[in-house]
């Protein structure tokens, strides 16, 4: 007997429903209607099934430190440095542990289930990293947590810089990260980038750096990584994140820049709300929206995934770990609502993101674990616009999350009814 039978869901793109058996923690059989008993049957009522949601982009470190010492009110990037850099040296194990359970169950509640997060290593008592490390293996059978080893104040800015990111290595880090554009020079910014990339193929590691997040079109470090990965033949080991410098360079340049990209089989991290919020900060008007090329990457054959960079912290004073609130932003700031536009969307918060993790047997197929999400939601469309409620999360079989549907009743005049924001015709 199976040990569970969710009945009635849709795919993305599929006109029939679906009966997903699941046993022993994996995917047994997919098919419109199976018949074998199981000890527990779930129906679906015919609502959408995706892959968890992947944040390939997140600083857990921060999170829910919102306020801690100050709030960020010029809303730049430098300010957001700047707060993380007075709370940095009263950071305590317990809170910063704290806050990382507390939001990584708010992300297992809304189905995101894999997070790669950088943690901050210039702090030399590297305490985050320690704390992060520990709730990684403690929270292990709920989410999958990808750690990236992260200069935020630069590797060859900070006193010991080197030292530290090596030391971070040796605890287990399995991601090297970096900060070019924040390195003194861009001369200095290149070299960080090479001895990063050296240091992730002698250990045989991925490479994730913070790259040109900036709205000046020169800064190109992504040109130095693009050609280190190829020289390295680190291909899809390699992620650029942010790229915003990207949204102002010369379109000449970045038509070269581009095959280039593809060439080097490098991925892509594009974090709308954190873009959308920090760029453009030195413009009056016209603003620069910031994000990076996001449809021209995907053109040319560059795999890109969206993060959630930050809830609640230094830097952003919103979010909630809701990958579907990324997707929808993204949709309007890079103009993506076309209908293959709006299952890129989908894709980016979930296959795609699973790439750019190097995930393994990650997807709803047969003989993969048992993880899943059920929307509130009949298509892809809907999941974008109403970002509806996550009505079951499996993970490895189990059910670890579940949300009652939504639904609203008007009393107009004395007469009820219900609302439920889907388009009926
Ligand atoms: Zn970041």
């Amino acid at each position: 007997m199976l040990n569970c039978l969710v009945r009635n869901v849709s795919f993305p793109g599929k006109d029939k429903t679906y009966d997903i058996a699941i046993h022993q923690g994996v995917i047994r059989e997919i098919d419109s209607s199976i018949t074998a008993e199981a000890a527990k049957e779930l129906d679906a009522g015919g609502n959408l099934v995706v892959p968890p949601f992947v944040d390939s982009h997140f600083h857990l470190d921060a999170a829910l430190s919102l306020g801690l010492p100050r709030f960020n009110q010029s809303g730049t990037l430098l300010e957001g440095i700047e707060i993380w850099n007075e709370l940095k040296p009263d950071l305590k194990a317990e809170q910063v542990k704290q806050r990382a359970m507390e939001m990584l169950r708010w992300s297992i509640a809304r189905g995101t289930l894999a997070v790669r997060t950088h943690v901050d290593v210039t702090d030399p008592s590297l305490l985050a990293l320690d704390v992060l490390l520990e709730v990684k293996d403690e929270m292990k059978n709920w989410v999958d947590l990808q750690l990236v080893a992260f200069p935020q104040d630069g590797l060859l800015r900070t006193k010991e810089g080197k030292e530290l990111m090596v030391r971070a290595l040796e605890k287990g880090v399995e991601v090297v990260g970096g900060i070019p554009h924040f390195e003194r020079t861009a001369e200095e910014g290149r070299k960080s980038i090479s001895w990063l990339c050296s240091l992730a193929e002698s250990h045989g590691l991925l490479v994730d750096i913070h790259c040109d997040e900036t709205d000046d079109p020169n800064s190109r470090h992504i040109e130095h990584l693009t050609y280190e990965t190829l020289r390295m033949g680190l291909g899809e080991r390699v992620a650029a994140s942010h790229l915003t410098s990207m949204h102002s360079m010369d379109n000449y340049y970045v038509s070269k820049l581009l095959p280039l990209m593809a060439e080097s089989s490098i991925q892509a991290i594009c974090n709308p709300l954190i873009n959308i919020h920090l760029q453009g900060r030195h413009d009056t008007y016209p603003k620069r929206r910031g994000l990076t090329r996001v449809p021209e990457l995907l053109n040319a054959g560059v795999n890109v995934a969206f993060g959630h960079d930050c809830v609640m912290d230094p830097w952003y004073p919103m979010g909630s770990h809701d990958m579907l609130e990324v997707a929808h932003m993204g949709g309007h700031c890079l103009q993506m609502m076309g209908t293959e536009q709006m299952n890129l969307l989908l894709e980016m918060v979930t296959t795609r993101g699973a790439e750019v993790l190097n995930l393994e047997r990650y997807g709803i197929a047969v003989g993969n674990p048992a993880d899943f999400v059920v929307l509130q939601a009949k298509s892809v469309m809907d999941a974008l616009r109403l970002q509806p409620v996550r009505l079951f999360v499996f993970r490895r079989g189990e059910v670890v999350a579940s949300t009652p549907p939504s639904t609203s009743t008007l009393n107009l005049g004395g007469e009820t009814s219900s609302v439920d924001f889907h388009l009926k015709r």
